[in-house]
């Protein structure tokens, strides 16, 4: 692998680290990324949020049964025992509902996701490698990559696929490019990191029930790589220029700091002075992001 990395691209600082999901929020909007990197503003529990949490940390543990026992019951059984775990870690989800029934209906929504994850896979047929798998490499350039993917399957010939639920509904043509980079970007990760390339990416989307697959090759992740290390580039850029402009779109309205988006007439706080920013908990090495990209709630 002499040429990897080899793009023009300067090298990176130690502390240089990219996830898919903020790599999606600067191309998303650079206001959003610095929103969520740079001021470290919290954004308020939302139910749309909560409830991916919430389907996805089930999907996991459905996996802990054995495989005759995972059934559309036993998943949705482990609903009351997930949202406790998630209501103990993180209290502030209490108040996402202003009624019991608001809470009803959000839990049966959830269940029905489950029940149509069963329309489109057989739980009892899969024995995952991994679940929430934490993934990272450093490309040649020094930029650290890293994720979090939500399943790992192998078959027994070595062969890797990655599986990533999705709780809202599979994108329009034009946002299903933005979908698919963060698979490639997953698959480069661990192309970097295992040597192994990927064989199928596969999205599950639980709002629709529509399954999306792609078989990445070499050039795809070597075309991925490249575009990475741009949308780094451009970080970096906007960072020394001090200029994150917003990007208004249709994912505006799924964004918490709508009322401070000068886009929106709203007032930004002060930009926080560079040596103020500590490398945010979500940029260290195989933290899990504190929130989901907007395409993931949309
Ligand atoms: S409201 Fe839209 S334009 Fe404004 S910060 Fe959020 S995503 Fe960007």
């Amino acid at each position: 692998m002499a040429d990897d990395g080899a793009n023009g691209s300067t090298p990176h600082s130690s502390a240089s680290s990219l996830s898919p999901s903020r790599a999606g929020d600067f191309l998303t909007c650079p206001l959003l990324y610095r929103f969520r990197v740079i001021d470290r503003l919290p954004e308020p529990p939302s139910p749309a949020a909560a409830r991916g949490t919430l389907v996805h940390a089930v999907l996991e543990h459905l996996f802990d049964q054995p495989a005759a026992g995972r059934t559309p019951e036993a998943a949705r059984s482990l609903l009351g025992p997930e949202w406790d775990r998630l209501l103990a870690a993180e209290p502030a989800l209490a108040g996402l509902f202003a009624a019991e029934e608001d809470r009803v209906s959000w839990l049966e929504e959830a269940g029905t996701m489950l029940d149509r994850y069963f329309t489109l896979e057989d739980p009892r047929r899969l024995e995952p490698a991994h679940r929430e798998l934490c993934v990272e490499a450093e490309l040649a350039s020094g930029l650290r990559l890293r994720g979090y993917i939500d399943r790992l399957d192998v078959a027994p010939g070595g062969e890797i696929r990655i599986v990533d639920y999705k709780t809202g509904t599979a994108p329009p043509a034009e946002f299903e490019a933005r979908a698919l980079f963060q698979m490639k970007f997953y698959a480069l990760v661990l192309w970097r990191a295992q040597g192994t390339l990927p064989r199928l990416l596969q999205l599950i989307y639980l709002g629709n029930g529509e399954i999306v697959r792609y078989q990445p090759d070499e050039a795809d992740l070597r075309a991925t790589e490249r575009k990475v290390e741009a949308v780094w580039q451009a970080i970096e850029r906007a960072r020394a220029d001090r200029d994150w402009r917003p990007r208004p779109g249709r994912l505006c309205d799924w964004c918490a700091h709508k009322p401070i988006c000068p886009a929106f007439g709203g007032t930004p706080p002060p930009l926080p002075e560079p040596e103020a920013v500590p490398v945010p908990a979500g940029q260290q090495p195989c933290a899990p992001d504190q929130e989901p990209s907007l395409l993931d709630l949309a």
